[in-house]
């Protein structure tokens, strides 16, 4: 190699120093770290005093601010899949969706459902040093299928489109719709496994949970939220350690607006969100729909039971994978539900510390991208947040966002 090669490496490297660096594993924090990025991924992490900095490194100071590994959404939904205009799904707002996530620190979404070539394409290009906006992994459509034969003609077409995960709901919507039957979810399952997939599955109920979980699911997309979690679905879930994604924030959004909710006033919202969904929000007639909307009040209370549930989950060893349902529909804020879903789990009775892990670490590994994201650590894509204040303290400090890398590029917000 000549000597203008070797400049011209040097030139792609990157050392970060001086932050406090909370890597996403369960080690203690380093104080006066230095990351060296090498074509977007770590090459090295550790305390400054042991670690060279190669000459002609591009310097770039963080001290006093604390850095966590950028955070992952387990359960989002990307390109606008159910828009409040009904489905304007597109690769623009594929991408439009992951720079939003991105100015909030999100720097990896799950997209779980309404999914279609575009997202996979976004997915399939974003293994660069150049990258500057959220990654993606996704779902296809969210499968309906209405015999075992097709279901197992549709978890084949989501093979085809090379989906990272399968994903059905198994709901009655509050008793409104028809549930699917299980022989139904069982043909998907089992097609899926036989195809080395996984399935992802949105529920509402206990039963179906145990029901789910027995059948062979890989992954709980949303809370139980009819009754109390109970020593039965916490021992199937541990048993194959299948994660739980709380999506409270889901739950919010659907009797939050019947007046202005505090958020509304809150700059680090206002200063990505999309100005015209929120008016559409405040209008009065909307906000009184929802007001004597049956539904909004039941969703309510069972926001209280989910709550409970993740605590006791949680406390009982099973792993959480934060998630929000954000992207689908409007009134879930991306990027902005991602970090109030945060401070949700702590005010739920989980520490700081396990907050962070289930939106990071474990979020990453619930989904099998934990090879690439959700920690820093040599090997893995320069995705992190650089914050004005502790997380370990009180994971609201998330939002005092001092800046956002991906790749470690600098996210321009
Ligand atoms: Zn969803």
């Amino acid at each position: 190699m000549g000597s203008a090669d070797v400049a011209a490496q040097s030139q792609r490297v990157k050392a970060f120093s001086g932050a406090r660096v909370i890597d996403g594993t369960d080690r203690t924090p380093i104080d006066n770290a230095t990351i060296l990025v090498r074509d977007g991924k770590i090459a090295e992490i550790g305390p400054a005093a042991r670690i060279t900095v190669p000459s002609g490194a591009e310097r770039i100071p963080l001290a006093g601010k604390s850095v966590i590994p950028g955070i992952v959404n387990a359960h989002g939904h990307v390109g606008d899949t159910v828009g409040l205009q009904g489905n304007r799904y597109s690769a623009e707002n594929v991408v439009r969706d992951l720079r939003l996530y991105a100015d909030y620190g999100v720097t990896t979404v799950v997209s779980l459902g309404g999914d279609q070539a575009p997202s996979f394409a976004a997915r399939d290009s974003q293994r660069t040093a150049t990258l500057d906006r959220a990654r993606i992994f996704a779902a296809g459509p969210v499968l309906e299928p209405k015999s075992a034969d097709e279901a197992r003609k549709l978890v084949a077409d989501d093979q085809t489109m090379k989906v990272d995960i399968v994903k059905i709901r198994v709901d009655d919507n509050l008793g409104s719709t028809t549930k699917m039957a299980p022989e139904i979810y069982r043909a998907v399952i089992d097609e899926a496994h036989k195809r080395g997939l996984r399935v992802a599955v949105h529920l509402f109920y206990l039963a179906d949970a145990k029901a789910l979980l027995e059948a062979g699911a890989d992954f709980i997309a949303h809370s139980v939220r009819d009754t109390d979690v109970d020593e039965e679905v916490i021992g199937a879930l541990k048993r194959r350690n299948v994660c739980y994604c709380p999506t409270l924030t889901r739950e919010v959004s659907t009797f939050v607006y019947a007046s202005e909710p505090p958020f509304f006033s809150d700059p680090l919202f206002l200063k990505y969100q999309d100005a015209q969904t929120i008016a559409a929000l405040k209008e009065p007639s909307r906000q009184d729909a929802m007001r004597k909307s049956a539904s909004a009040q039941r969703y309510k209370v069972a926001l209280d039971v989910a709550s409970k549930n993740l605590k006791k989950l949680s406390d009982a060893g099973v792993t959480i994978a934060m998630g929000t349902d954000s992207g689908a529909p409007a009134g879930r804020f991306q990027g902005y539900f991602e970090l109030m879903e945060m401070e949700m789990y702590q005010r739920a009775g989980l520490t700081p510390k396990q907050v962070l892990a289930a939106s990071t670490r474990d979020a990453a590994s619930c989904q099998k991208i934990g090879g690439e994201v959700g920690t820093l650590e040599r090997g893995k894509w320069a995705d992190f947040v650089a914050l004005d204040a502790d997380p370990l303290a009180d994971i609201a400090n998330v939002k005092k966002i001092d800046s956002v890398w991906i790749a470690g590029n600098r996210v321009k917000r």
